[in-house]
Order: structure tokens, then sequence, then C-alpha cells
């Protein structure tokens, strides 16, 4: 449990009258800012953590907020949004961010043939492939989420993932899943880190980034923003999010949106300085004979991973916060959870398949003076950990 966080919590329901809300809404990832309240709502009641204040009174007066969307970028929507002195200096700090999202888009794609990571896939399961440190850098990270997860979270899932295809209600069947699924093992991926080059233990194996490099990425925008001197900026791409600080005085504020009515938010959490994913059953998907078939796929099974219908994590870096929200749908939210209270940097919120919410336990109510209210303040939500939708709403 992060303590911060915890006391965070405490406010979170009048932060809300005066917060703004940053939607994590995946998929259409429209990670705006926007007033959740007229202007006039109240200032919250309760004092801010001491590592907050001094908030709005002592912040500099001048600059303002700049903010940019660009759509197409590692396949999703790049939202950054910063404060700034300096109109110019600040467009071009946003500029060098999209720069460096190109950059990893390039490296990374499967979808790109002259990307770093499909040179790997054609050449791995032949012969050692030298690679860049970053994405030598990346790999490690990926595997070392494998370890953490217990299997759940595994780049070569692509072995048989690349026979999806969601757009075009495309998916492979029983026999070719049970032919390739032996090729998916994150052991498969052996890596020298002297030569730094990448080699698969067996043909057939195949990886992809896409659940890790889009945190990735954003963790670099935040590089990229620290390094000319920003201390309240937010970098969202896809489910993947950072902020640096706060939003002047208060906290930022992530809505967790219902998983089948995109405008509604099934519950808000304060963040200074982190990171959250959120993964859905609803990004990338379609529906055949009752059955969901999306984008996040059990390795065990070659099956789309169903076991709950969103995951949020939130954790100081997004490549963290990335690699780890995947788990829920593969392992269920018991494991899940067992897992993310054992890491002391991590919490979560899951919407289970029956619509209850699930708290990691910095997050679950019931845990603070304040017991029996959820993060968002709803009734009923006595249960440590355990809500619905329709009560936190
Ligand atoms: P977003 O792309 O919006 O960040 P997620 O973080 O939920 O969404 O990542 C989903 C992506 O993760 C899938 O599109 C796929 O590329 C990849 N993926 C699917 N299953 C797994 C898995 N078991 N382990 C690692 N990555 C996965
Ligand atoms: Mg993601």
């Amino acid at each position: 449990m992060n303590a911060s966080r915890a006391r965070w919590r405490l406010i979170a329901p009048r932060m809300m009258l005066a917060g703004l809300m940053v939607s994590a809404s995946v998929g259409q990832v429209h990670a705006q800012t926007q007033a959740t309240a007229p202007p006039s709502a109240p200032a919250p009641a309760a004092p801010a953590p001491a590592a907050q204040q001094p908030g709005a009174a002592a912040q500099p007066e001048s600059g303002q907020w700049l903010s940019r969307t660009v759509d197409g970028i590692m396949g999703t929507r790049i939202f950054v949004e910063i404060w700034a002195d300096d109109v110019a200096a600040g467009d071009a700090a946003i500029d060098a961010v999209m720069d460096e999202m190109r950059h990893i888009d390039d490296t990374m794609s499967t979808y790109k043939p002259t990307s770093e990571v499909s040179r790997v896939n054609a050449l791995a399961a032949t012969q050692p492939v030298r690679i860049s440190r970053e994405l030598f850098g990346l790999l490690e990270s990926a595997l070392q989420y494998s370890r953490i997860t217990e299997g759940a979270f595994d780049i070569t899932y692509a072995s048989v993932g690349y026979m999806y295809d969601f757009r075009q209600r495309k998916r492979p069947t029983e026999q070719q899943i049970a032919a390739a699924l032996p090729a998916v093992n994150y052991r498969h991926v052996l890596l020298d880190r002297k030569n730094s080059s990448v080699r698969f233990s067996q043909p057939g194996v195949r990886i992809d980034l896409g659940g890790i490099a889009k945190g990735f990425a954003v963790d670099q925008g935040i590089a990229v923003l620290k390094a000319r001197g920003y201390s309240h900026a937010l970098v969202n791409a896809g489910g993947d999010s950072r902020v640096i600080g706060d939003r002047r005085g208060r906290p930022w504020i992530v809505g967790i949106r219902h998983p089948d009515h995109p405008d509604q938010i099934i519950t808000r959490i304060p963040l200074v300085d982190e990171a959250f994913s959120t993964s859905g059953d609803y990004e990338r998907y379609f529906d055949e004979d009752g059955v969901r078939y999306h984008h996040i796929i059990d390795p065990h099974t070659g099956h789309s991973a169903s076991k709950v219908r969103s995951a949020t994590v939130i954790a100081p870096t997004a490549t963290r916060t990335d690699g780890l929200s995947k788990t829920a749908f593969v392992l269920g939210p018991d494991e899940a959870l067992r897992i993310y209270n054992r890491l002391d940097d991590v919490d979560a919120v899951l919407v289970a398949p029956d619509g209850r919410i699930l708290y990691s336990r910095g997050l679950t109510p019931g845990d603070t003076p304040e017991a029996g209210t959820s993060p968002e303040g709803a009734p009923g939500a006595g249960t440590p950990g355990v809500g619905t939708p329709a009560q936190a709403h």
C-alpha cells in the first residue's frame, strides 16, 4: 500500500467537487482534463498531504496549461498536457515528447516490417539478433513482469496472438491454437546482455510489445519533460498514463469508465506523481455467439482472458502499470490482488465479470477512518474492497 495514495483517498470524495477529471477511457483514448463541476464548486475541506502543500497559493502565477492530442502514434491517441511558463518552449517540449513516441513506434511496432521487433521476429529463431540497448532493456523488463505475474504477462502471447484480427472479426481455430501454443512461453526468449542480443529457443516464437511499449513510451515522454524542468504534466498513450506532480494544488483525478458504458465513470482516484494503466475487454474485441473475443490473451490457453472486465493499476512508472494491468484478466481477481498486494508501490481497481469493483489493500474501503466508503464515497461498499458500479455511481 502506498501511504500518500491512501491519504489522498481520504479526501477524494470532496476533491471530486472541485477537481479535474482525467478520463482514462481506454480504446477511444481521450485523456482530456475536464472540469467535473462548475467553477464555483467549493474547495476541498480536508487538508492536502504535506508533500502536496503549499498548493496553488505558493505556485508561480505566470504560466498556462498547454495541451496537444495527436492520433495514430503506436496505433493510438497521444495526449500531453503541461504547465508552461513559456509557450514556445512548452510547444517545443510537447514536440519532443511526440518525436520520442514516434521513435518508439518505429522501433517496437510489429505492424512495421522495418522495426527492430519485426526483425527479431523474423530472425531470432535461427540466430542471435543484436538489438539496441533500449529494446534490450524493455525486453528485460517484459521478462521481469512475466516472472512477477507468474506468467500472466507474456510477450510471446503473440505466437498465437498474431492469428487474431479483432477488426476483421478473425480468430484462430482450435487446431491452430493447439499447434502454436507450445511457442507461447516467455522462457523461450533468451537475452544475452554482453552482446545486447536476443534469440528464441525454438521456431514459431513471436513477440509483441503491445502490452508494455505504450507504458514505456509514456515513461520516456515524462523523462523528456522532466529533463526540461516541467513539474506539472500528464502524458497519456492509450490506456497508459503518467503524471508529474499535481495539477497545481490539486491532484489529477483519474476516472475509471464502466466496461459497458463509456460515458459512465465507476470510480475516481486522485493521483500525484504516479502512473496508471487501464486494460479493458472493451478496447479491441468482437462478439460472436455470446462470446467476447478481445485483445488480452491468456498465455496458457491462447484464448481471450476474461476473468475480469477491466483492471486499473497504479504505480510509480507506466512501464510497471502496463506490465501489470493484464494480470487480472488471466489469473482472476483473487490471484491478481495477491500479487498486487505483495508489491509495496502498486495499487489496483478491478471490475469483475459480475460488476463488482475490487480494490487492492492500499485503496480498500474500510481500511481507514472513513470506513465503509469507497474512493467515490459509495454507499454500501462496506465490505472491504468490494463495491458495485451501480453503488459507486
Ligand atoms: P493498451 O493497448 O490500450 O495499452 P493494454 O495495456 O490492455 O491496452 O494492452 C493490450 C495489449 O497487450 C494487446 O493488444 C496485446 O498487444 C498485448 N497482450 C495481450 N495479451 C497479453 C499477455 N498475456 N501478455 C502480454 N501482452 C499481452
Ligand atoms: Mg497498456
